[in-house]
């Protein structure tokens, strides 16, 4: 307490933040791997993002285009990756780092984190699922995750036959699927327009239906599965064109067709009744990572806001210092506050959990994703007419989130399999009731 003349002043200094708000306190480490990546998304993601967000789509995957530019800078720096199983840190620690990290990515740039995690995604999940020949073969190449096709959006995303629509026969097996015979899986069909890195990708790990002689369907009426690594330079793949749309116009995406595509069995990370465990294993790593990286972009819309009030001045003085306009600001930030909490505990969860499953991490991906659109919406309200203009970032922020609310599972979805999820838990009429069961369809 400091004194002032004969009056007391028990005023509290203002508390201690980092890039990434109210932490407790971050170790060394963390700050050092928090300020490299800012870095990298300061000053190589964010400038890309934005002239990638004037181009077109065939331009955005030009020779010449900065797409490229960014993963070989990212490439060369190791900082896309983030760490990872087996560098010698202790579990809890790493979901930390790569929650720390993969929020100043997105802070960066949405689209470029996604194409820079998806990049790698062939690879890390071969590493994770042991099979380290797969994940040499993906090393180095480009990546992408096949999940959804033109007739299995949402469909993709069921992991138990109950979930189905009453009035349907059965399950939706989609227009992209593989048969297994002897020792080799045969790819025919088309992905959806939406997978991420597809019209560049050289490597991708689908997630399809699969017959293995018995047809594409098990006794319960749910299709069959299998996740395999299929290089995209083989014999009758093929692409579409790249996809014109509203958000992360950073990201390329576009269609994927495959015709009569053999790949041997050992490419296959997961089979049979394994497919669900690995599935739901790769939907999990997704949501996860979308909650982390949809804090950094709203974030970025909270400080885009937070600077343009302390400049612009209306009603005889600067917008920060109208209490209205406060209690907007506190709002954003407390939603982003929020935002982080959330995915922390997802993260935490994910790596930690002995059983961890998709359908609560999809509750972290809507919730964040619906997070970070409100706060970038508010971000253009609180800039007024300059919000909605290319000259602020705001406007492309928002567009960013929009896209963000249907990648990875449409939002109502989502939280819909997440009330599934707890309508199982509660069973027995107690949430802790299937700890001891541990029978779903979990990814443990
Ligand atoms: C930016 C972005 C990146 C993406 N990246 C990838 C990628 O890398 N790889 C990939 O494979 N895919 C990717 N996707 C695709 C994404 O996963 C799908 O768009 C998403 O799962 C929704 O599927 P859909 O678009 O076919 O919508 P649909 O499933 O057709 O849904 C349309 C609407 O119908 C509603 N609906 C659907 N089913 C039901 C039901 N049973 N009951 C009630 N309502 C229902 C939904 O809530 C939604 O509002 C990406 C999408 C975006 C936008």
């Amino acid at each position: 307490m400091t004194v002032r003349g004969d009056k007391a002043d028990v005023r509290p200094g203002l508390p201690c933040t980092e890039l990434s708000g109210f932490e407790p306190q971050l170790t060394a480490e963390e700050r050092a791997l928090q300020q490299a990546v800012h870095a990298f998304a300061a000053e190589v993601l964010r400038p890309a993002g934005r002239a990638l967000d004037r181009m077109t789509a065939e331009e955005v995957i030009a020779p010449d285009s900065p797409f490229w530019e960014v993963h070989l800078v990212a490439a060369k720096s190791g900082l896309g990756d983030g760490p990872e199983a087996g560098d010698d840190v202790p579990p809890a620690l790493l979901a930390r780092m790569a929650a720390v990290a993969v929020e100043e990515l997105g802070w960066g740039d949405a689209g470029l984190a996604v194409s820079l995690g998806v990049g790698g995604f062939p690879a890390l999940m071969a590493r994770r699922a042991g099979t380290p020949e797969l994940a040499d073969l993906c090393a180095g190449r480009l990546g992408c995750w096949i999940g959804t096709q033109p007739d299995r959006g949402s469909d993709g995303l069921s992991l138990y036959p109950q979930e189905r629509h009453p009035s349907a026969p059965h399950g939706n097996k989609g227009n992209l699927t593989a048969r297994v015979r002897g020792g080799d899986i045969v790819i025919n069909g088309q992905s959806s327009a939406w997978v991420s890195n597809g019209p560049v990708a050289q490597v991708g790990l689908a997630s399809i239906a699969a017959d293995y002689g018995a047809g594409f369907y098990d006794e319960e009426g749910h299709p069959r599965g299998i996740e395999v690594i299929v290089p995209l330079d083989l014999p009758g793949v093929s692409r579409g064109k790249p996809l014109e749309k509203l958000g992360k116009r950073a990201l390329p995406q576009g269609e994927i067709f495959f015709d009569d595509v053999k790949v041997p069995l050992r490419h296959a990370l997961s089979t049979e009744d394994a497919y669900w465990r690995g599935h739901a294993a790769t939907w999990s790593s997704a949501g996860v990572a979308m909650g982390q990286l949809m804090t950094g972009l709203a974030r970025a819309a909270f400080e885009t806001a937070l600077a343009y009030t302390h400049e612009r001045r209306q009603g005889g003085a600067l917008l920060a210092e109208h209490q209205l306009v406060q209690y907007r600001l506190g709002r954003m930030g407390s939603q982003v506050e929020a935002m982080r909490a959330v995915s922390r505990r997802a993260t935490e969860y994910t790596a930690l959990s002995p059983a961890r499953h998709p359908y609560y991490t999809a509750q972290s991906k809507s919730l964040c994703t619906d997070l970070a659109f409100q706060v970038a919406d508010e971000a253009v309200q609180l800039m007024g007419g300059n919000g909605l203009t290319r000259e602020y970032p705001a406007e492309k922020l928002f567009r960013d989130a929009r896209a963000a609310r249907i990648e990875d599972g449409e939002n109502h979805l989502l939280t819909m399999k997440f009330g599934h999820l707890a309508s199982l838990l509660h069973q027995d009429g107690r949430l802790g009731a299937a700890r001891q069961r541990g029978d779903g369809r979990g990814d443990h």
